[in-house]
């Protein structure tokens, strides 16, 4: 569960984000969809504690994000995933993730696999990876602790048309055991076959939120 209460965020008097609230329930994919420069980032990084609010509050699995003890075994945030440690290999990455989250290091194996990184791939540095392998890095690093709880910006970023696929029933599978999953992007046709619900935000305030049948019709 992720719920958003009147989050506001100002940078020296500019308005990223106004009076945002949204709610996201388990079992279901939400797409948090808008234009760049829409705030869907600041949004998610006041979710999990990275940029302080100015107004408003959210809680994730029903306490605030920096209040959860060991998050990584309960939320599996991806940000940015151009952002991972370039001189490192993504195995490497992994298996740090794995040990500050606290799981077993046969677990990196495993994710690397589940994300479709080839073991030739993994013995690689990340600054030579392309975006949608780092995408996948990251959505593993997510994962590794079997969380109950995915917040992903732009994850689809990056990602070819088969990765993408691959994507979409990853998070549906994961949502349909009961996950709850957060999911933004610019771009409609990348979150339309796997979300429930829409919150759609342009210059920082929600423009429209809804389940996919009230705002997309029958499509
Ligand atoms: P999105 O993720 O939808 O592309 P962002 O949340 O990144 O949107 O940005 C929302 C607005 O806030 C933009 O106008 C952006 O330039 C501004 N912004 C984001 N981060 C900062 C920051 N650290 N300082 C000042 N302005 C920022
Ligand atoms: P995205 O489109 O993925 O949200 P952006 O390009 O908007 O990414 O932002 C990239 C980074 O730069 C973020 O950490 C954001 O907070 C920061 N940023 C964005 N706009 C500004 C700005 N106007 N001033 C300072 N930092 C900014």
């Amino acid at each position: 569960m992720i719920e958003v209460e009147r989050l506001s965020k100002r940078y020296r008097g500019a308005e990223a984000v106004r009076d945002v609230t949204f709610r996201c329930a388990p079992g279901t994919v939400t797409g948090f969809l808008g234009p760049n420069g829409a705030g869907k980032s600041t949004t998610m990084r006041m979710i999990c504690g990275l940029t302080p609010p100015s107004d408003g509050a959210a809680t994730v699995l029903g306490r605030p994000y920096r209040r959860i003890a060991n998050p990584g075994r309960h939320v599996g945030v991806l940000l940015d995933a151009a952002a991972q440690h370039a001189g490192r290999s993504g195995r490497e990455v992994l298996a740090l993730t794995a040990r500050t989250v606290g799981v077993e290091q046969r677990r990196v194996g495993e994710m690397l696999e589940a994300v479709g990184l080839p073991a030739k791939a993994a013995r690689r540095r990340v600054g030579a990876y392309s975006l949608g392998m780092r995408q996948r890095l990251g959505l593993a690093q997510a994962l590794i602790g079997d969380p109950k709880v995915l917040i992903l910006d732009e994850p689809a970023n990056g990602l070819d048309p088969e990765g993408i696929f691959w994507m979409r029933s990853l998070l549906r599978g994961f949502a349909d055991r009961g996950g709850t999953v957060l999911l933004s992007s610019h771009l409609l046709r990348e979150v339309e076959a796997v979300a429930d619900r829409f919150v759609v935000i342009a210059g920082g305030r929600i423009a429209a939120q809804g389940a996919k049948e009230e705002l997309l019709g029958d499509a």
